[in-house]
């Protein structure tokens, strides 16, 4: 999924958490924390820079080059994101800062549930490295490999690669289920 997909889907995450908590908090940090689940809900995704440094070029990684998509990283291993949220919540002395620990983990699983319909996410790591995907059965395969610079390529990439994919449509949904809750 793409950025404005996982962070519309961290934006949910949030309101559903808020709704859920016994927590009670003044409109400006009800907003603050929306804004940080939206961020967190984007965020595992950061390690793309690291891939591109590696793959020396704005692109995804071929099946040869499978140890730089960056989904290999443990940066996209849910139970990093876990651990790190629930150390959050249980050392922060505020519920402003519970509530951010539990953003840092839901947000961050949000990520790779939607990660991990076609793309495939590490759910078993550290044990295992495999990936695990719900819907496809195969690892995921870029079908954008020439392209004359960025632009082209990142065109291309959403029009013969990425709209061919459930993911896709999934992604306008969750988009406009964000703005409806984000307008009403
Ligand atoms: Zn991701």
């Amino acid at each position: 999924m793409l950025p404005p997909g996982h962070i519309a889907g961290g934006y949910l995450v949030g309101k559903v958490l808020l709704n859920f908590l016994p927590y009670s908090f003044a409109s400006a940090e009800v907003n603050q924390l929306l804004l940080m689940g939206a961020l967190v809900g984007f965020a595992p995704d950061l390690d793309m820079f690291y891939a591109f440094n590696r793959l020396r070029g704005f692109r995804l990684a071929r099946v040869d080059e499978y140890d730089n998509n960056h989904r290999t990283y443990i940066s996209h291993a849910p139970a990093v994101w876990l651990i790190a949220g629930l150390a959050i919540f249980l050392l922060a002395g505020t519920s402003f800062w519970k509530t951010f620990g539990l953003l840092i983990w839901l947000g961050g699983w949000s990520h790779f549930i939607l990660d991990s319909l076609e793309w495939g996410v590490m759910w078993l790591w550290p044990f295992n490295k495999k990936e695990v995907y719900a819907l496809a059965n195969k690892k995921y395969e870029a079908r954008v490999h020439e392209a004359k610079g960025f632009v082209d390529y990142w065109l291309r990439y959403l029009l013969e690669d990425y709209a061919k994919h459930f993911t896709f449509y999934l992604e306008i949904l969750i988009i406009i289920t964000a703005l409806i809750v984000l307008l009403d």
